[in-house]
């Protein structure tokens, strides 16, 4: 038992055995009082169970012989009865033959008054209710007897039928002279041969008795048998003699018998129909004018009927039984009685067992009665007997437990037995010793309960669950964590293979309670040191895992005399467990759902490289298993085109120095032979060994390579296209640009580009504060050369006024342009006045020594020219239309003039050359 500090230090001391200490070990123990009380008590409890069975069997003996003495008696005197009934009519019926055949008695009706006196005088001779007659072959009949009235005295009567009745049967009353009186009956028709008695006289043709049948004469005799004699005259059979014999006689006498309460004695033929019964049970009925005989296998009664049934096939001999019939238990005995001349009967007795058994219940309860005093005073004696004995043994074993106990240090009981006494010295002696060995004890036992107490304080104080189990199941010990843990109020006590349910541990994956055999504790009880981590404690609102371990402890013989296990709540454990199970199914759906291969490069701080984890997906994208990549970092750089190889790893060390994210594509050719671009991002991190580890995902771009060749591609063609198509355009635009300022007919500048360049020319020479002169010329009566020479000459005329004019400028800043119709115009930047004339005179003049034919002109035989010249310097915020306004102004001044000539505009500006 493990310790307890909760108990008193006297109570930890306390050797006495527990109260119940009849119960140890499993075997019951007797005390001794008890042990001395039962063979006293017990061989008077026997001798009174025996002399109770024999009384009881001597009883049920005495009830069958008593029954079978009195069935036997009722069977006699039945029997006795009925000889005595049957003897008589035989003789009278012979007499009667015997009277008749030796002419006695002469059956003729003159003799009638004699033949009524003779058969009255037969008749009284049965002293029972008989009939006595005869029957002749000729069918009369005569006899006298006794009438049967049930109710009044028997009345004497005379029956006859002969010649003198006409056939017809005739009672009549006997008056008080023995004469006939009273005719009581008649009954036509009457012939004594066709009666059963007349039949079974000449059937047998000796003495006989007829069957059982009902009387004609007198029916209220009821069943009648009937003793015949035939008689003969001359060796003929003349007739029959008869006497009746009424059976109602034999009923009358069964119930005189009286031989019990509720006894029945009845009488049957072999085939069942009854004869008599001693209880007035109907034996036959008349119904419709039939007979109705009772058949004792199918009475009414049920006594009858259920003995019969008992006595089926039994009905030949001398038969007892006894049987439960009509509710009760009932002796039966049936007795066969025959008679030589035809009677053939059986006697059946019924006797109900409960009229024998009132005295031998009486004489049952006496014995009882006085087997329970005689038990009561044996028990009574040995109990005063044992507790003589036990006192005195008791009273030392109470003061020894005193001085064991050290409540007391000497026993003196003076007025014990001598043996007693011894025993008591005995005792003092140990008790001295034991004082000496006890104070020892007292010491030890303060030291091992402090080192206890230190013991219990720690293992209440323990964070995990403590319980100790011994190899029945009990629980000796369970801490206060353990407690909480499996949430206890109450300790279940129970044997091993209930451990499971009574402290609620399930199996942690399947929830089935816990098998006991695999408990630790159980499996510590064989001599196991166990782990487990699959326990479930559930309780009501929650189930919490367990983690326990749990040792044997064995006794000197190294027996296991208990276990001791521990367990803890390991819910936080499981619930991270399971965390990091979630987080890493999710970052394996990750890399399986991420289209390319996640990988970890490693290169340690000695230049050793390789991969740490390289994701499924290397299957697909590099044609080698991730498994292979991870074994050896060479199969991946085997499939990557040397030359990109070369190009990554002259940059790698670069890379692991700046530490910077880097992305890369290059091409590997996978084991099956298919070219593949693939682009690499990862980026790196140092550990604090040195080790550079790069993360990263390496995605086929194939594809998109692919798609970037081809984009390429068309670019290329489309640049070059555009360049050719900017050449072109170039070239138009010039071309535009040329056509846009040249005059169409005499391919000089037109209008719009006088305008421009004259404008232009402005604002520059403004701000150079340089002198611009403008000439304009006009052919003189080209409208009459028109006129005179056709539009189309005209046109050629004016593209030679052109070219010529073109040959005469010199300068590259000058510009010639058509003003407008037959007007031609020249800008002449940073030239003066002077200058201006000189050109505008040259212009006139070689137009003039071209000598182009006009003869329609009236001032000369050639196309002549009239030119107006002004000179201006521009200023900013001035305008060109002054300039033009003032050479129109010159030009109209020359044409006034008288044309072919050269005139300029009015201004205070000397008309001299400039310094050269
Ligand atoms: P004037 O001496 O006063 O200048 O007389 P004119 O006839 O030259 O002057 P006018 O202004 O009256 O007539 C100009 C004529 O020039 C009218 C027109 O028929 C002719 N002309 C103008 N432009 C062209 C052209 O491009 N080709 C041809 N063939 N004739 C033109
Ligand atoms: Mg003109
Ligand atoms: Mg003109």
């Amino acid at each position: 038992m493990l310790y307890n500090p909760r108990k008193t230090d006297a109570a930890a001391l306390d050797s006495s055995p527990p109260r119940d200490a009849f119960v140890r070990s499993g075997a019951f123990r007797w005390p001794l009082q008890l042990l001395l009380m039962v063979p006293i008590a017990l061989p008077v409890l026997g001798a009174v169970g025996v002399i109770g069975f024999l009384a009881w069997r001597s009883g049920q003996m005495a009830i069958q012989d008593l029954a079978d003495q009195l069935m036997v008696q009722v069977s006699e005197r039945t029997q006795q009865r009925l000889f005595d009934y049957t003897s008589r009519p035989p003789k009278v019926a012979a007499q009667v033959a015997q009277d008749i055949e030796a002419g006695r008695v002469k059956l003729e009706p003159r003799n009638l008054k004699s033949l009524d006196a003779y058969f009255l005088s037969k008749s009284r001779a049965v002293p029972e209710l008989s009939f006595v007659y005869a029957g002749t072959s000729q069918g009369y009949l005569i006899g006298a007897g006794f009438l049967d009235v049930a109710a009044a005295a028997p009345r004497q009567l005379l029956a006859v039928a002969d010649a003198s009745t006409q056939g017809r049967y005739l009672a009549y009353a006997v008056n008080p002279t023995g004469q006939r009186g009273e005719l009581l009956r008649q009954t036509p028709n009457y012939d004594a041969r066709r009666r059963p008695w007349y039949q079974a006289g000449i059937a047998s043709l000796k003495p006989t008795w007829t069957d059982t049948y009902v009387s004609m004469g007198q029916p209220n005799a009821g069943l009648t048998v009937t003793a015949v004699h035939p008689f003969t005259q001359g060796n003929q059979v003349a007739g029959v003699a008869a006497v009746d014999f009424s059976l109602r006689d034999i009923s009358r006498y069964l119930q005189t018998l009286r031989f019990s309460r509720s006894g029945q004695v009845f009488i049957l033929e072999p085939d069942g129909k009854l004869v008599a019964t001693s209880a007035g049970q109907a034996v036959y009925q008349i119904q419709a004018a039939q007979v109705q005989r009772f058949n004792a296998y199918e009475h009414d009664d049920a006594v009858i009927r259920e003995t019969m049934a008992q006595l089926r096939g039994k009905l030949a001999m001398v038969q007892s039984l006894k049987a439960n019939i009509a509710g009760e238990s009932r002796f039966v005995r049936v007795t066969p009685w025959r008679q030589q001349d035809g009677l053939n009967w059986r006697i059946v007795v019924v006797v109900p067992e409960r009229e024998f058994t009132h005295q031998i219940e009486a004489n049952n309860r006496t014995a009882l009665l006085m087997s329970s005093l005689a038990l009561f005073v044996a028990a009574g004696l040995s109990y005063l007997m044992a507790r003589r004995v036990t006192a005195p043994i008791l009273q030392l074993s109470q003061a020894t437990k005193e001085v064991a106990q050290g409540y007391r240090r000497q026993i003196s009981t003076p007025q014990w037995t001598p043996e007693l006494e011894e025993i008591t010295d005995s005792v003092n002696h140990m008790a001295a010793r034991l004082q000496r060995s006890m104070t020892n004890l007292r010491s030890l036992n303060q030291e091992l309960f402090s080192s206890k107490q230190r013991l219990y304080q720690m293992m209440e104080a323990l964070p995990v669950g403590v319980v100790v189990i011994d190899p029945d199941g009990k629980c000796l010990y369970l801490n206060r964590t353990g407690q909480l843990l499996l949430g206890l109020k109450q300790i279940p006590q129970v044997p091993l293979e209930r451990l499971a349910r009574a402290y609620r541990l399930y199996q942690a994956e399947t929830m089935q309670p816990y098998p006991w055999e695999s408990l630790p504790v159980v499996q510590a009880l064989k001599g196991q040191a166990v782990y487990v981590d699959d326990l479930v404690v559930r309780l009501p609102n929650t189930a919490i895992p367990l983690e326990a371990r749990a040792i044997p402890v064995a006794d000197a013989t190294g027996k296991v005399i208990y276990a001791i296990q521990t367990f803890q709540n390991v819910s936080a454990r499981k619930r991270a467990e399971v965390a990091r199970a979630q987080s890493e199914h999710r970052i394996q759906k990750l890399t399986d759902n991420v289209p390319g291969v996640i990988f970890r490069y490693v290169i340690e701080p000695t230049g050793h490289d390789h991969y740490a984890y390289v994701s499924p997906h290397a299957r697909e994208i590099f044609g080698v298993d991730s498994e292979a990549v991870q074994r050896d970092p060479q199969m991946f750089w085997s499939l990557v085109f040397p030359e990109d190889e070369v190009a990554i790893r002259r940059l790698l060390p670069e890379k692991n120095k700046t530490m910077a994210p880097w992305s890369v594509e290059y091409r590997i050719r996978t084991p099956q032979g298919q070219v593949r671009w693939l682009q690499t991002q990862a980026s790196p991190e140092q550990t604090a060994d040195g080790t550079t580890i790069w993360d990263g995902l390496t995605l086929d771009v194939t594809e998109r390579k692919h798609a970037e060749t081809v984009l390429y591609d068309y670019r290329q063609h489309l640049e070059q296209q555009v360049q050719e198509r900017t050449i072109a355009l170039q070239q138009a635009n010039q071309e535009l640009e040329r056509l846009a300022t040249l005059d169409g007919l005499t391919q000089i500048a037109n209008r719009r580009r006088f305008d421009l360049y004259l404008e232009q020319e402005w604002q520059r020479l403004a701000r150079d504060q340089q002198p611009l002169s403008l000439i304009l010329c006009d052919v003189d009566y080209f409208k009459c050369y028109n006129d005179c020479y056709g539009h189309q000459q005209g046109d050629h005329c004016l593209q030679q006024v052109a070219q010529i004019m073109r040959d005469s400028i010199k300068r590259p800043a000058d510009l010639l342009a058509r003003y407008g119709g037959e007007e031609f115009a020249v800008i002449l930047p940073q030239t003066n006045r002077w200058g201006a004339a000189q050109v505008a005179e040259l212009l006139r003049s070689t137009i003039a020594q071209q000598q182009l034919t006009h003869q329609a002109s009236p001032i000369s035989a050639y196309v002549s020219m009239s030119v107006g010249v002004a000179t201006v310097f521009p200023t900013l915020d001035g305008d060109v239309t002054a300039l033009i306004m003032a050479a129109d102004q010159a030009l109209y001044q020359a044409k006034q003039q008288g044309r072919d000539r050269v005139c300029f505009m009015p201004t205070d500006e000397p008309f001299a050359q400039p310094p050269s």
